[in-house]
Order: C-alpha cells, then structure tokens, then sequence
C-alpha cells in the first residue's frame, strides 16, 4: 500500500508520455553516439604502469607489448623470452629503466627519482600524437616525439619509435630537473642529443678521464 493516491492516466495522455520519453531516449542515445565520435582516444580511458624512474600511460593496453617490441635495449630476453602480456610488461619497464639510467650516467646527472616522477604518455598512432599537439600547441607538431617541461612528460607514437628517441627525451626531462632552472634550450638540444647518439657506447665515468 502506498500512502500517496494513485493519479489516474488518460489512454491519450499516457501515448504522449511514452512518445515523449523515447524521442528522450532516443537523443540520449545520439548524443552518446555523437561524443563517441568526436571524442579523441587520449581522452578515452588509459593505462598506467609505473617503473622505478618513469610513469608510462597508454591510451591503448594492447600497446604495452607493442611498445616492448620496439624498443631494442637490453632484457630483450632472446628467441624464448616469454611472450605473455605479464611478460612483456615487466620487460618493458626494465628497459625503460635501463634507458633512464643509462641517460642519466651520460650526462653525469645521477639524482633520485624525479618528483614528480615523468611521465611517458604512449599514443596509439600518428593521429592520436597529432591530436596531443594539437591540444598541447594548438597546432600540429611536425616532431615525431617531444618533452614538455611544464607538464614533465615525453610524448611518443608507439608505432614510429626507438630507443634513442626516448633515451633523447629522457634526456630533455633528466637535463631540465638536473639544474635549478632548466638550461637554454639550445645547450638542453646539444646535450639530449648527444645522449641518443651514444646511448649504445660504453660510458666512461668521471674517474675514467682523471
Ligand atoms: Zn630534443
């Protein structure tokens, strides 16, 4: 039993209501359609995994082993290594902290894990990095990877990368936190991509040129 009265619907009137409702339903349905579309796919739902030094984020999860793919820099594992996703992902960050420390002995600018740590956001393909620029530039970049200081991160297209581009980015973000100011941006290129070139030569430390 319910304490409020029951209020009687005319036959007509009850038509109006449904017809009413679904042509609701029906914009809601459009609208989500419509979102759907225009929605970039960074802006969609992403995936974070966290290494010792770096935050990757991924727009696409199917990326990750892509990802471990590309980059062909120690812990590759050889012919049998393990090819489940679990696999990939920790091999993935280990080469991500291989490269990170391996910028770092370089340069000579050993410091603690960045606070914040950086962040190397993973687009899923040239469109995806075109829209980031867009958004970041308000124009489309013609680099095909970069670091911006301001939001400590390194943007890449998981199909058009290597090693050295992340090690060079890795670089700009290590370069830039190393000092109390970033340094000229000129002196940061000089550097960064001085770290790219030599990133698969033996470094020698400061002991070795005394
Ligand atoms: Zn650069």
């Amino acid at each position: 039993m319910s304490a409020i009265p029951t209020r009687r619907i005319s036959p007509v009137r009850r038509l109006r209501q449904r017809k009413r409702f679904g042509a609701l339903a029906r914009t809601v349905v459009f609208s989500a359609c419509i979102m759907a579309l225009f929605t970039p796919h960074w802006a969609m739902a992403e995936v974070e995994l966290k290494s010792n030094f770096v935050r990757l984020v991924f727009s696409d999860q199917d990326d990750i082993a892509r990802l471990d793919k590309k980059i062909d820099f120690g812990d590759s594992g050889g012919w049998f290594a393990a090819s489940t996703p679990a696999a990939a992902q920790e091999r993935l960050l280990r080469k991500i902290d291989a490269i990170y420390t391996k910028v770092q002995r370089i340069l000579d600018m050993r410091k603690p894990p960045m606070q914040p740590t950086v962040v190397l956001q993973v687009a899923r393909d040239e469109d995806e990095l075109a829209a980031i620029s867009v958004k970041i530039f308000k124009r489309r970049a013609s680099a095909r990877a970069w670091y911006v200081y301001m939001h400590n991160t390194v943007y890449i297209n998981v199909r058009d990368v290597h090693a050295g581009m992340i090690a060079h980015e890795l670089a700009h973000a290590i370069i830039d936190h190393y000092f109390s100011a970033p340094p000229p941006r000129n002196t940061a290129e000089i550097l960064a991509t001085a770290v790219d070139r030599s990133l698969f030569d033996e470094v020698k430390t400061r002991n070795d040129f005394q």
